[in-house]
């Protein structure tokens, strides 16, 4: 597809930015930039199986959480220009490593890329797309990758429109991000599994943040609210690291409690929701991949 970079309005930020001369806020312009690609082991079970997810972390985010784990290449932009042939070829890669997905992490910025990459090889691709995104999307966006994704792994993260201003710059995130995963779901409403490994489909992730319990309840009360509960599984994830920024917002600088934790637990086994709940043991940094530009 042909996408129109001279006035960017691909994610809610419709900053309108001309990526041929400069960055958006989301820190891409009009040239692929990726800081790792390979085989990454730590994503829920039906997508890391046994030999691993095939993870592509894209350069860029249009969120800035002041928590985000992955701000060397979130914030910071770190990563390598590639043309969309060799991002067809890192997918290719991936395949032939043995990974059970391709697992496009953060790539809103890059959807037109994308779309064409996968046009120049999904013809030799016979494992799933992952689209792994922070939530804050554009319905608009997402229609343009109706075929392309199989499974869909959105962020819910702040029902607040307070807390999402001030932690990720984003006042409207729960406007657009609630609305994109409808989409998601529209796209991919049912569960299809291979074995133990899942083939199409809508996981949601939700990662609890200090002192942000009532949050995540309301969160969690939408999903079942919304969704039908067997079409879909929910990630509750409870390894908020507090590494970065962390001096900026003191009352987020702590892991979160065992009280926290279970309150939201307990009400996603309340309304009978599948899915996983992460060990709170793995609120740890070494879960961070470094990037290095391996696979790129
Ligand atoms: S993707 Fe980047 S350049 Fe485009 S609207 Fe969003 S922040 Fe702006």
């Amino acid at each position: 597809m042909n996408y129109n970079f001279s006035s960017c309005t691909l994610c809610p930020k419709m900053c309108r930015t001309d990526r041929s001369k400069t960055s958006g806020f989301c820190g891409a312009n009009d040239k692929i930039k990726a800081a790792k690609a390979g085989l990454h082991l730590w994503e829920e079970p039906a997508l890391s199986g046994r030999n691993g997810s095939g993870a592509v972390f894209f350069s860029g985010c249009s969120l800035k959480c002041c928590f985000c784990q992955n701000s060397q290449i979130s914030h910071a932009n770190f990563g390598k220009e590639i043309t969309v042939q060799r991002l067809g070829d890192i997918f290719l890669e991936l395949q032939e490593q043995g990974a059970d997905n391709i697992n496009l992490v953060s790539p809103t910025h890059f959807v037109p890329y994308i779309i064409k990459a996968l046009d120049q090889v999904r013809h030799k691709l016979i494992i799933p797309i992952v689209y792994n995104s922070s939530g804050y999307e554009r319905v608009e966006t997402l229609k343009l990758l109706k075929g392309y994704i199989d499974i869909y792994l959105p962020d819910l993260k702040y029902f607040s429109s307070e807390l999402s201003g001030k932690y990720s710059h984003a006042a409207n995130y729960f406007e657009f991000a609630s609305k994109a995963i409808l989409e998601m779901h529209n796209q991919q409403p049912n569960l299809v599994w291979n074995g133990l490994l899942l083939k199409k489909g809508l996981i949601i992730r939700h990662l609890i943040l200090p002192g942000c319990r009532h949050d995540s309840i309301k969160i969690i009360n939408w999903i079942a609210e919304n969704l039908p509960s067997d079409s879909f599984m929910i990630s509750l994830m409870s390894q908020y690291t507090p590494d970065y920024n962390n001096n900026i917002y003191p009352e987020i600088n702590r892991k979160i409690t065992n009280f926290e934790y279970n309150s939201v637990l307990n009400r996603i086994i309340e309304f009978g929701l599948n899915g996983y709940s992460q060990d709170k043991t793995s609120a740890s940094a070494e879960y961070t991949p470094d990037f290095n530009l391996e696979g790129i």
